[in-house]
């Protein structure tokens, strides 16, 4: 096989210049760049991905479950797929790149093919996954679930802090529930997805790296513990007769933090603690915490769910109070594809950028398609490290180099795997 010398972006300007364009479609009253899934802002962006997709030659719909899906038929009429994209929403009040990146590089990868006269023999499925941050309905990734059939009735059923459902919510920005529901992909088709991101974290930074190659996606364990004790006279009762549903629920978050900083590689995190009575003069009645530990570990994570029960035992017991931990819907650590990770490996050297192998922290639609579709993730450098915040920046540079990772990996994942 003759080796091709690789492709660079026929236009590095129009990629940074449909950043820029993304991030002018923003909620105007919420700070940072803000387009959240379900919001006017949401929708205007989705569109104006799809067209932007139609002009690249793209045969774009918007699916059932919201998902913006751009078709590059390939030579081989019938043969099968491979995909690419990642998301164009945002958290509130956060950044112009986490997402977008993926989108606008997989549009430039697009046109880059037909400037340089390249077809590839299998279609190119380029997506802009709708919701795939967590919305105020605690879903997360809900395009991607919906097209590999992670997403059930009960999902639609549920509701906000103001008892709004989700699948009302659906109905009121054009998206069919029940199409949510039977929008999967024959996932069979699809031989290889590829992500490309910003890091969102200072690995690379650190590491003076151009490109990052995701070895895992983190496993997630998330966790409610419900503490019950007994409402006293906070001047009257002496410490040793209280039953303190507050100080249980603090022994248990700094129980989190311990457990989790004792791994390197451990993540812990509480997210929220309630306290009832709400007020300075009565001993807390019941607290309740909402947390998560995060790995790739899918031993540690067991492990750290064990420890983590005997301390809430312990935090109770000790005051009398009532401890109840309930483990809610989590995710397992996702594996990249090995193979994929050599063919990025490799055309990052071919293009003379310095990588680093690493894992992700931050959860992503990539996890969700490696349930079924090998998968690899290409990172970019993330400025200090920060992410889901108005400062939060990726250089042209870095995004261009990524963007060029991109296209041949997927140019050689489609000349040399032998995928049939
Ligand atoms: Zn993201």
């Amino acid at each position: 096989m003759s080796v091709r010398d690789p492709l660079t972006i026929a236009d590095p300007e129009q990629l940074t210049a449909d950043l820029v364009h993304l991030s002018t479609i923003v909620d105007s009253t919420v700070p940072g760049w803000t387009r959240q899934a379900l919001t006017e802002a949401d929708v205007v962006g989705r569109h104006w991905v799809r067209a932007r997709m139609a002009e690249a030659g793209l045969d774009a719909h918007i699916d059932g479950a919201g998902n913006v899906i751009g078709v590059l038929h390939g030579t081989a009429p019938g043969n099968s797929a491979i995909m690419t994209g990642s998301h164009t929403d945002t958290v509130e009040g956060g950044g112009r790149y986490d997402g977008n990146v993926g989108v606008a590089a997989a549009l430039e990868v697009v046109r880059t093919l037909h400037t340089n006269n390249v077809r590839l023999r299998h279609d190119l499925i380029v997506v802009d996954f709708f919701s795939e941050e967590p919305n105020r309905f605690g879903i997360s990734c809900i395009g991607s679930r919906a097209l590999t059939g992670f997403i059930t009735p009960e999902d639609l059923d549920r509701v906000d802090s103001d008892g709004v459902r989700f699948a009302d919510e659906l109905t009121r920005i054009d998206i069919d529930p029940s199409a949510l529901l039977s929008s999967r992909m024959d996932s069979s088709r699809i031989k290889a997805f590829v992500e490309l991101h910003i890091e969102q974290g200072p690995y690379l930074e650190e590491q003076g790296s151009d490109i990052g190659l995701v070895t895992s996606i983190t496993g997630i364990k998330r966790f409610r513990v419900a503490f019950r004790g007994r409402p006293d006279h906070a001047g009257t009762t002496p410490m040793n007769r209280r039953h303190d549903a507050g100080c249980a629920a603090a022994g248990s978050v700094l129980a989190i933090e311990q457990i989790a900083s004792a791994n390197v590689d451990g993540r812990g995190t509480t997210g929220l603690v309630t306290f009832t009575p709400d007020a300075v003069n009565i001993v807390t009645e019941s607290a309740e915490l909402w947390g998560e530990f995060r790995s790739p570990d899918l031993r540690w994570l067991d492990d750290a769910g064990t420890e983590f029960h005997s301390a809430v035992q312990r935090e109770g017991a000790s005051r009398s109070v009532e401890a109840q931990l309930d483990w809610l819907p989590s995710e397992q650590p996702a594996g990249m594809d090995d193979r994929f990770i050599e063919v990025t490996a490799r055309e990052a050297d071919r293009l003379g950028l310095k990588q680093s192998r690493l894992y992700s922290g931050a959860e992503h639609d990539a996890a969700i398609i490696a349930k079924k579709i090998p998968t690899a993730m290409i990172f970019v450098p993330s400025k200090d490290g920060r992410s889901h915040c108005p400062d939060e920046f990726t250089a042209d540079k870095d995004i261009h180099s990524g963007a060029n990772v991109l296209l041949n990996t997927i140019i050689t994942l489609d000349r040399e795997l032998d995928f049939d």
